[in-house]
């Protein structure tokens, strides 16, 4: 099956052809690093880490790039209230929000800080007003969407009404709906200069300065969560097509869903915000994951903690069954039952990529994972053997799971100690032959610099015995 990826822009599921055949260019919009990442935040990165994986599982050459936003509106506000500088406050939460990625092992290619790449965002704005776009008035440069034709085409809303229904807070404005490029600097601000004056980035400049810088002036997917559709997306991508004169400036645009809480939307006057860091101490970062992909990434998701109970056990479950496997004892010969056993994993191995094939549709492919661990189990009642065969195929259904979600193989330091015992074998086999050969002065080497990494062998009259020193 093709890969199906659902597009904001066409409201519809598209086969998936990038740009350039066989690569992947990903931008997604990161956080704003005014405070703690919270766990809908996760969700979103969480669902892009599995998005990014599956497309390497394919076989594509993925470059996926985050951005860090470390000056806006929030930045100086919150900076003002703790009475420090929107430098400090930007190193400490951009470092806490990478050790949560770390935790949650989500691993973008490049996170790009915006104050890192001022240059670049001036040259996009004046590409901008060369070509008409971009105006100067009191307080900053601003972008004039009445000349931006397209201006409202991914959140579906008519640009002559989004032209005259905002609020407006500088009358001077061309349209109530223009957005700042550049806001001037006032007093106490961060700034740095520029052709019009001393100032700072608008906010939604750095995504479309960025992503040309990293990606191109074109590329494959652009994500985020769908409450960044208006304005944001839509005026990255005024901005972006305005600036290169390329259409369409991103060719698959894809958003997550909302995360609540019991029900509720997650929000400062509820009370109800869980930063990442306080849903690691209470949850292994295995089963947020797992919790963020039992639902499709465009739906809602509702955080309670007895679905992340549940999560656990399901999880459980799996590595229960990974720990059964590796204990039946294994046989070449393949009786007729693990035939049709063989049969049903094969099957579930093209049901689960069909699923991920389908826009991602990870609960699908946890239900095929399920499933199937349920039907093994009882197959596998009283059985103290297992043909090669079968366990060889049951090893790679389960690898691609745990790979594609992200999941730590809790059986890893077993399957680590097998793979040193079969390196360490096939070393000695080498250096008996060296020996045979007489070739002593390799042989040597090869025992000095097993035993600098602390391997002892033993040479005895018929065999080479090891051990660690
Ligand atoms: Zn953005």
């Amino acid at each position: 099956m093709v890969l199906m990826i659902y597009n904001t822009m066409t409201q519809k599921k598209e086969v998936f052809k990038p740009l350039k055949e066989g690569e992947v260019r990903m931008y997604v919009c990161g956080p704003t690093v005014y405070d703690y990442s919270h766990i809908g935040h996760a969700r979103t990165y969480t669902a892009f880490d599995v998005i990014h994986r599956w497309l390497e599982f394919k076989g594509f050459k993925v470059t996926w790039v985050m951005n860090i936003t470390d000056i806006d509106d929030k930045m100086i506000n919150r900076a003002k209230k703790e009475g420090t500088t929107v430098f400090e406050l930007a190193t400490r939460f951009s470092q806490a929000f990478f050790k949560d990625m770390d935790a949650l092992g989500i691993k973008p290619d490049v996170f790009p800080f915006a104050t890192g790449h001022i240059p670049e965002i001036i040259e996009v704005i004046k590409k901008l007003e060369k070509n008409g776009y971009a105006y100067v008035i009191d307080d900053g440069v601003y972008f004039d969407v009445s000349k931006f034709k397209d201006y409202g085409k991914l959140s579906k809303q008519k640009r002559e009404e989004l032209i005259k229904h905002r609020i407006e807070p500088n009358p001077n404005k061309r349209n109530p709906g223009d957005f700042a490029l550049w806001k001037f600097k006032k007093p106490g601000e961060p700034s740095w200069p520029s052709p019009w004056g001393e100032g700072r980035p608008g906010w939604h400049i750095e995504c479309s300065a960025m992503s040309s810088k990293y990606l191109g002036e074109q590329f494959d997917i652009h994500g985020g969560g769908n409450d960044l559709i208006f304005p944001h997306h839509e005026n990255e991508i005024a901005q972006s097509e305005g600036a290169f004169g390329k259409k369409p400036w991103v060719k698959y645009w894809m958003h997550t869903g909302f995360l609540n809480i019991k029900g509720e939307k997650m929000s400062k006057s509820l009370g109800n915000i869980i930063p990442i860091k306080d849903a690691l101490q209470k949850w292994e970062p295995e089963v947020l994951r797992l919790f963020f992909v039992s639902k499709h990434y465009r739906s809602p998701i509702d955080f309670r903690e007895e679905y992340l109970n549940e999560t656990k056990e399901s999880l459980e479950r799996i590595y229960t069954f990974l720990e059964k496997i590796e204990k039946l004892k294994v046989v070449s010969k393949m009786e007729k039952q693990e035939k049709e056993m063989l049969n049903k994993v094969k099957k579930a191995i093209k049901d689960f990529e069909n699923a991920m094939d389908d826009d991602f549709n990870t609960p699908k492919a946890l239900a095929v994972v399920f499933n199937l661990v349920k039907s093994m189990n009882k197959f596998l009642e009283g059985r103290t053997t297992i043909s090669s065969k079968l366990k060889e195929e049951i090893n790679k259904f389960l690898c691609m799971f745990f790979y594609v979600f992200g999941i730590p193989k809790k059986g890893r330091k077993i399957v680590e100690k097998e793979l040193v015992e079969k390196l360490v074998e096939i070393l000695i086999e080498v250096r008996n032959e060296l020996r045979k050969k007489k070739d002593f002065g390799l042989a040597d080497k090869i025992r000095k610099k097993m035993k600098d990494v602390g391997i002892l062998l033993e040479d005895t009259l018929t065999s080479t015995e090891w051990k660690l020193c």
